[in-house]
């Protein structure tokens, strides 16, 4: 078997995580809570399932989960969504990311995409039959430049697959860069498709600019959201897709093809969840901001070069200046992560990972969604290495 998925490696995150289980390491690698997070959440989708609620929903979703998406947008980012016509269930983001391309191109169509990416957007494009246009975001800034943006854009652009806040950089796009990517999809009349799943995951007072709130941009854009990441049960596999009616009634035959429904238990628990109290998300926020803060303090404190992260999970490393001469065959980074995880017992993700081409292989991931003590041990264990 020679086809497009045959020839894929297993995921980073995947390989990574069982590294760090046979090592006995502490897993810093795939972004996921150690929390088990919130009780009251967990409590309500117990109860589903002990009340019944197990046989397919609607379609496209619960109505009243539907409807508490577009009432948590409406409260927190300005947004008019209509939940009947507008908002759309998914079985997690990345099959709303993998329906928008079923759904949206037709192969030959141009694609855009942004460097470093989500190991899962690649694949997807090809597998759909898109022609990648690669955008190149370049360390420690990563910004959307209208240089990267004008090499990548071209009349034949139908879709752009965009990530805001960005795994893995910890970048988050402010207004100025994402008009400027508008203007880039209006020119071209592409769809933009935009995986906000860390919208809720932002730091020191920022707040989270859907693309569906700019100017022009409501009837060509499609906003992708995540229970997992809002709440921090990542298995939970609960996404949420936004998009005007036109784009929505091609969107829902994906889904009605891929998954076609997602477990009403959760769906009826997420959206007890998402009516929650605006203190709970800020302190929330407040909690991961102070881990971000506590990892980067102790990396920088043994002799880390530690780049800024401004929401997500994750933050990152550039290695440059503690090796700077490639090993072996590998890219640095990969056999940076892989000494660290054999050796001192560390699991982190390389960024190389993240590139299609021409990989920037000095900087490595960690995820600092855990636990102080989970923290400290890691850096307890990297001083070793710096
Ligand atoms: N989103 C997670 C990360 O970036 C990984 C999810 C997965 O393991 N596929 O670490």
């Amino acid at each position: 078997m020679n086809s497009l998925f045959a020839s894929q490696p297993t995921t980073v995150f995947e390989t990574m995580s069982a590294l760090a289980r046979a090592h006995d390491a502490v897993n810093l690698g795939q972004g996921f809570p150690d929390d088990p997070g919130p009780l009251d959440v967990r409590e309500k989708a117990a109860e589903a399932v002990l009340n019944g609620w197990n046989q397919y929903p609607p379609m496209m979703g619960a109505p009243e989960l539907r409807r508490a998406v577009a009432a948590h947008y409406r409260d927190w980012q300005g947004l008019d969504l209509d939940p009947e016509a507008e908002v759309m269930i998914t079985s997690g983001a990345t099959e709303a990311i993998a329906g928008a391309l079923l759904a949206l191109i037709e192969p030959g169509d141009e694609v855009v995409l942004f460097q470093p990416l989500y190991d899962a957007y690649l694949p997807l494009v090809l597998r759909a039959g898109g022609v990648p246009r690669l955008v190149r975001l370049v360390p420690p800034h990563w910004s959307l430049t209208e240089e990267a943006l004008a090499q990548a854009f071209s009349p034949r652009t139908r879709l752009v697959l965009f990530n805001n806040p960005h795994n893995p950089t910890g970048r988050v796009f402010g207004r100025e860069e994402l008009e400027r990517l508008a203007r880039f999809c209006t020119r071209s009349d592409a769809v933009l498709v935009s995986d906000e799943v860390w919208e809720h995951v932002i730091f020191d007072g920022r707040e989270h600019l859907s693309v569906l709130a700019l100017p022009g941009m409501r009837e060509r854009a499609v906003k992708i959201g995540s229970a997992g990441k809002i709440f921090g049960m990542t298995g939970w596999k609960v996404g949420f897709v936004c998009a005007a009616p036109a784009l929505m009634r091609a969107l829902s035959k994906a889904h009605q093809f891929l998954t076609f429904t997602t477990p009403p238990a959760l769906q009826h628990a997420v959206a007890y969840g998402l009516a929650k109290e605006r203190g709970w998300f800020l302190s929330t926020r407040a909690g991961l901001q102070r881990s971000r803060d506590r990892l980067a303090a102790g990396l920088a404190s043994i002799g880390f070069n530690v780049l800024p992260s401004a929401g997500t999970y994750f933050l990152n490393v550039d290695l440059a200046p503690l090796h700077p001469a490639p090993r072996g065959g590998d890219p640095r980074d990969e056999a940076f992560c892989r000494t660290l995880v054999e050796r001192f017992g560390v699991a982190a993700i390389p960024v190389s990972a993240f590139y299609a081409e021409e990989a920037v292989d000095t900087v490595i991931r960690f995820c600092f969604a855990k636990a102080d003590s989970t923290l400290d041990r890691a850096v307890e264990r990297l001083e070793a290495v710096s």
